[in-house]
């Protein structure tokens, strides 16, 4: 029996975990990939407070180092679900706790085109916020339709000297608050009822492939890609006991309960307004002392 499972080790699971033993529990982390979560691809974090520059998987190193040096048990096993008498079932065994925190993450959902895995970090990134600043005086590409999309294109438009945005309908789904401040930028320039079909560049990304829906393509040189095509959350195996919203995200109402008492969710699994790592840290410390003071 342990004092708190941890699933998921990103961000807002090793925070758990390092504020759970620092209290003196017994923790258990599971993670079915490796520590870091999403962060641990991004290529520079600078805007983390307090610390100026450092790559994702620098962080991430640091973080779990640091939880590990406090006695963290960590198993790389998959959680296949947690049963009605709160048991978390894994691919390897079952396991029991005064409180579970999940902190399972969202992963960017991709394109799915050929060199996007290998061009990520080489101007392809899932994230403005972060990675903008690498485009001062550049021309960049935004693919999306949704509030991320037109948040990520009016941030890149006061960086880059040209932001493309390319959405495969001609409406958007983001908010016309946003599709309106776009229109007065003068270097924002809309591709609509367009597909990206072509990620071009052997060690970075020189240009891309769009095809409108008539069927011309046409090349565009570009030095960055953003995409912001939604976000896949994992939740659904949860969902036989804990609520989750319709995009898969976790309900709490007041950001760290979920419905069911002891279980707790942190990071970007919930339902939330803004995704990043000081939010995810902030989220994991909170889930775990509500956690420890609710035991
Ligand atoms: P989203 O609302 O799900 O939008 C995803 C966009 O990507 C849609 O326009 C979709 O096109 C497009 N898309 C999906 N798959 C695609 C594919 N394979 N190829 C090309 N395009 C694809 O995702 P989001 O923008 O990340 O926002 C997620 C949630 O957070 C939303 O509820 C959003 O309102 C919220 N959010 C809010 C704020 C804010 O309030 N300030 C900021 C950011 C996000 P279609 O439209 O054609 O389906």
């Amino acid at each position: 029996m342990y004092d708190i499972i941890i699933v998921g080790a990103g961000p807002a699971g090793l925070t758990s975990a390092l504020y759970a033993l620092r209290a003196g529990k017994k923790v258990l982390v599971l993670e079915a990939k490796t520590y870091g979560g999403q962060i641990i691809n991004a290529h520079n974090v600078e805007n983390y407070p307090g610390i100026t520059s450092i790559s994702g998987f620098d962080f991430a190193t640091s973080l779990y180092n640091q939880v590990k040096a406090l006695g963290l048990e960590y198993k790389n096993e998959t959680v296949i679900k947690i049963d009605e008498n709160k048991t978390l079932v894994t691919n390897k065994g079952n396991y029991e706790a005064k409180a579970i925190i999940l902190a399972t993450g969202a992963e960017n959902r991709k394109l799915n085109l050929q060199n996007e895995k290998a061009l990520t970090g080489k101007g392809i990134s899932y994230c403005a916020t972060c990675d903008g600043n690498f485009y001062k005086n550049k021309i960049v590409a935004v693919a999306g339709g949704g509030n991320t999309a037109l948040e990520d294109a009016i941030y890149l438009s006061n960086i880059a000297e040209k932001v493309y945005l390319i959405h495969r309908r001609d409406e958007f789904r983001g908010e016309q608050k946003y599709v309106e401040e776009l229109n007065k930028k003068e270097n924002v320039e809309f591709i609509l009822n367009t597909n990206i079909v072509n990620l071009n560049g052997n060690d970075k990304l020189e240009s891309i492939d769009i095809k409108d829906n008539t069927g011309n393509i046409n090349t565009l040189n570009i030095n960055g890609l953003f995409i912001a095509v939604g976000q896949e959350p994992k939740n659904e195996i949860f969902s036989n006991i804990i609520n989750i919203d319709k995009s898969g995200y976790i309900k709490s109402d007041d950001g760290v309960h979920t419905n069911v008492q002891g279980i707790y969710v942190a990071g970007d699994a919930r339902v939330k307004d803004l995704r990043q790592l000081t939010t995810a840290v902030s989220d994991g410390s909170i889930a775990a002392t509500t956690a420890i003071k609710e035991m």
